[in-house]
């Protein structure tokens, strides 16, 4: 009856052993160990204890050797960074935290590998672009289930959670969540347009056609 958890798509984020995902973070995940030494990588300290999440899980991406461009989805042979020919590119977990630069409403039922019942009425899902600071990229992902449009806002700041893109019956498969970090009056409301802020996307925006 055991299912097995699978990430929908395989090396992109770690994979948490236990815990549903489902569930707001209880903070008690323990965490496999693969993510050790992985402390010079966060570095704000504004992340350490203000908040309950598994904080071992992290989207991974490829930093190119030679000229530090940062790749999500992950790049591993060649570096796509113009005049840049470089070939060693290293896994890198991506910031746990990233600011929301959009979002929109999911109305419509993602093709596959999106695992969902055509027999079942779509419900809608908030999928959010997540501007990311240090790698200045964005990433999208979905919002966890009880987190409708209604709850974001440009600007906002929300965090990694492990989530659940769908389950059959024999496999539940794992994907990430952008969630709002609850802390209130954080957030930068004054900005008023990602569009303006820095940090354009530059060409490594992905992930959008696997949601
Ligand atoms: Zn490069």
């Amino acid at each position: 009856m055991a299912r097995t958890r699978k990430p929908v798509v395989p090396g992109w984020f770690t994979e948490t052993e236990a815990g549903t995902g489902t569930e707001a973070g209880t903070g008690t995940e323990a965490g496999d160990g693969t993510e050790a030494g992985d402390g010079t990588e966060a570095g704000d300290g504004t992340e350490a204890g203000d908040g309950p999440g598994p904080a071992d899980f992290r989207l991974l991406g490829t930093r190119c050797g030679a000229c530090g461009a940062v790749f999500f989805p992950r790049e591993d042979f060649f570096c796509r960074a113009p005049g840049c020919d470089g070939t060693d590119l290293t896994e890198v977990p991506l910031s746990r935290r990233g600011t929301v630069w959009s979002y929109t409403d999911g109305r419509y039922r993602p093709p596959p590998p999106y695992v969902s019942d055509p027999e079942v009425p779509w419900q809608p899902r908030a999928l959010v672009a997540v501007e990311l600071a240090a790698e200045r990229m964005v990433v999208l992902g979905q919002a966890p289930p009880d987190v409708s449009v209604a709850a974001l806002r440009v600007g906002m700041e929300v965090e990694l959670v492990p989530g659940v893109l769908g389950e059959d019956t024999e496999t539940v498969w794992t994907t990430w969540w952008w969630r709002p970090v609850e802390t209130d009056g954080a957030g930068e409301t004054d900005r008023t347009d990602g569009t303006d802020g820095a940090g354009r996307p530059n060409g490594t925006t992905g992930g959008g056609r696997d949601l």
